[in-house]
């Protein structure tokens, strides 16, 4: 199923029925066979997915996410939901994504430098090309990306890379930064209170998540609950996160000895908090679970976390939602300065990072409020709106449509 529902949009916009056709499927998928020796005796075989979504706007840009259980169907809607991402945003870029079916938490570091390595070789071309632009998600992280610039030598071939590698300084946080800025926004504007004066959830620990957390932190929200993938810690004081991720890592990823309570993945999304912060696996808002929701805002931090069918829960419990393609838009946003820097070999500082992050999520955040307001739509329905204009023109300009 598309991300975006072209029919009910057509309601509002105009959609020719070329561009349906361009839309309704991805222009290219590859369903790849990965298979390297990690040992004397030890050949490592498994699955990749790579799909280019859409490039009527620039080149297929998207992270590469290993996980054991990822298919081709989860990496196509990753790769359209970047198509809509970085048309929203305004950054030229179309639409990719790779899957790779690992559990990273099994491999060593030898193991994740060896499959990174073949996922070059096999997908050398394209790399070398520019067609598609990876970049971390789920699973990877600088690392990976270093060791795809290693394989090619061509700064631009990947973003997200480490800063001692030709990456970019806060690109790490970047992801997070975004969250932070669309957080301080809907606190502002839609709960008409500083960031200050409320409680967070957030769920995951990982690169966005504890980025995330350190931002709203660091602004004097209460960060009450956060979690890994075994489950997570509440406090309903307030976590200390630095200290938190201090030890989270320090232990093997374990909240153990931590002040607060045990508490379930599934139990942190309905805790009473004024905002929740989903920044770990996608559809984990259902629609039951959007019926027991006790927060007042929600910022997708992860790619696609709420349900099509949990969507309307939601809008009707009256809960503000910052669609994902605009809360977790920064780590794109930061991978065009790197890929733009590395190609003219200019520097940007990471005050600037974060300058040009929080000018385009507040100016989105804008765009797709008025939209929702002038058109008396939910949030998720206006940034699809205004990013299907987007892609919509870039096709016209092109003579696709
Ligand atoms: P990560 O690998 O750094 O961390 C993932 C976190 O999610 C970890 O805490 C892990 O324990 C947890 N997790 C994994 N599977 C889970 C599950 N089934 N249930 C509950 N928790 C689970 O990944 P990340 O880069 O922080 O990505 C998190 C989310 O943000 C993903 O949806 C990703 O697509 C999205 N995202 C990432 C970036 C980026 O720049 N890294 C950018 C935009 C969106």
């Amino acid at each position: 199923m598309s991300v975006i529902n072209l029919e009910r949009l057509s309601e509002y916009v105009e959609v020719p029925e070329r561009a349906r056709l361009l839309l309704e499927k991805p222009e290219k998928e590859m369903s790849l066979r990965l298979s390297v020796r990690t040992g004397p005796d030890q050949m490592l075989i498994t699955d990749v997915f790579v799909v280019y979504y859409n490039t009527a706007r620039g080149a297929a840009k998207g992270g590469i996410r290993m996980a054991p259980d990822v298919s081709l169907e989860e990496t196509r809607r990753l790769a359209e939901l970047m198509v809509w991402k970085t048309a929203l945003t305004h950054i030229p870029f179309g639409g990719g994504k790779s899957g790779i079916c690992l559990d990273p938490d099994q491999l060593d570091s030898f193991q994740k430098s060896v499959v990174m390595q073949e996922y070059v070789h096999i997908l050398k071309e394209d790399l070398l090309a520019g067609a598609y632009i990876p970049a971390p998600d789920m699973g990877t992280g600088p690392r990976e990306m270093a060791i795809i610039f290693g394989e090619l030598h061509i700064p631009q071939v990947a973003t997200g890379k480490p800063p001692s590698v030709g990456g970019l300084p806060g690109r790490e946080e970047a992801t997070g930064r975004g969250v932070y800025t669309c957080a301080r926004l809907g606190a502002e504007q839609l709960l008409k209170k500083p960031l200050a004066e409320l409680s967070v959830a957030i769920q995951g620990f990982g690169n966005v998540a504890t980025h995330s957390a350190l931002f709203l932190a660091g602004a004097g929200a209460r960060v009450v609950a956060v979690s890994g993938r075994r489950g997570g810690l509440y406090n309903s004081q307030r976590i200390d996160v630095p200290q938190t991720i201090h030890t989270y890592f320090a232990q093997g990823k374990s909240f153990d000895g931590l002040p607060g309570d045990a508490i379930s993945n599934e139990e942190l999304l309905t805790l009473p908090v004024d905002i929740l912060i989903p920044a770990a696996a996608g559809g984990v808002i259902t629609e039951e679970v959007a019926g027991r929701l006790r927060c007042r805002l929600i910022v997708e931090g992860a790619n696609d976390p709420v349900t099509a069918e949990a969507d309307q829960v939601i809008a009707e419990a009256g809960i503000a939602d910052v669609p994902d393609i605009l809360a977790s838009a920064g780590g794109v946003i930061a991978s065009y300065i790197e890929w733009r820097d590395a190609k003219s070999g200019s520097l940007t500082s990471e005050a600037e990072v974060y300058e040009f992050i929080d000018q385009i999520a507040e100016r989105g955040f804008e765009e797709v409020k008025a939209t929702a307001e002038a058109k008396g739509v939910d949030w998720r329905t206006a940034s699809h709106l205004l990013a299907l204009n987007e892609v919509l023109t870039s096709m016209r300009e092109r003579a696709w449509i």
